[in-house]
């Protein structure tokens, strides 16, 4: 099933802090990929919902995987599913839900209800800190609103598939938060990615896929799984010279204290 070049890791030390394995893409295969990863050097993974049904697909893989675990929330390409946030807060009652999200803001896919996204955004984020819960935030072209947004509101979370500046990410670490790095660093015009892993510190730095979309390098355009961090953490790994054992390892402590687990 899982190609043996996806992952030569036999110990399981890989967590996925985001993935999508609600998605249709892995309808074929879900089971069969999700009873392989174990033994493929996967150790914990966070699959997010984006609206109510697939909120509800993601917290029924982690009732049914132990090392599975669900996060809860409207993603802002999502608002006219008519999912609201009392849906979510109804969700998020489930002993399996570790975070809210994936929540936050994307003008590249809808610049014109900019207001409507801002205001699903900071009523996930109050839910959060109501249930004091995690969020895993989207930013797509609209760094300077979710920024000011997290500033204002301070949640505890994660900023995935980070995609700002090296100044951004300062402010984001300024504010306690936890930087989401995924396959993109991998691909050769990955521009300013590199210099922030560079400056990224350990404690604060997450792995993750964002599966089944962006696989890394050498697996670029194909399905993507959690097995495939490996190669994430190996480009990782060099950038900082530091052991790929000790990227693993870093990050998934990292994600177990940030979901609590
Ligand atoms: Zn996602």
């Amino acid at each position: 099933m899982i190609n043996a070049d996806c992952s030569p890791l036999k110990a399981p030390l890989i967590f996925d802090s985001h993935s999508h394995y609600d998605d249709e893409g892995f309808d074929e295969i879900r089971d069969c990929l999700l009873n392989e990863l174990p033994n493929n050097g996967v150790c914990g993974i966070v699959t997010c919902g984006c609206d109510k049904a697939s909120c509800q697909k993601a917290i029924s893989l982690a009732e049914k995987y132990d090392y599975i675990y669900a996060a809860v929330g409207i993603h802002p390409d999502n608002i006219s599913t008519g999912t609201t946030v009392q849906d979510i807060r109804l969700l998020a009652e489930s002993k399996n839900v570790v975070a809210i999200g994936e929540i936050g803001l994307d003008y590249f896919h809808n610049a014109e209800n900019k207001t409507e996204q801002i205001k699903l955004f900071e009523e996930q984020i109050l839910l959060a800190k109501e249930l004091d819960l995690p969020v895993i935030v989207h930013d797509r072209e609209a760094h300077a609103d979710t920024l000011e947004i997290l500033k204002k509101h301070k949640p505890k979370g994660v900023l995935h598939c980070f995609s700002g500046s090296v100044e951004m990410a300062a402010e984001i670490l300024k504010l306690g938060m936890y930087i989401g790095i995924g396959g993109v660093i991998t691909f050769k015009n990955a521009k300013k990615l590199p210099d922030v892993v560079k400056m990224l510190p350990m404690d604060r730095m997450l792995l993750e896929t964002d599966c089944p979309y962006l696989a890394p390098e050498p697996f670029r355009g194909k399905l993507c799984h959690s097995a495939m961090i490996y190669y994430t953490a190996e480009k990782i790994a060099e950038i900082k010279d530091i052991s790929l054992n000790e990227i693993l390892e870093k990050t998934a402590e990292n994600s177990k204290k940030l979901f609590g687990l």
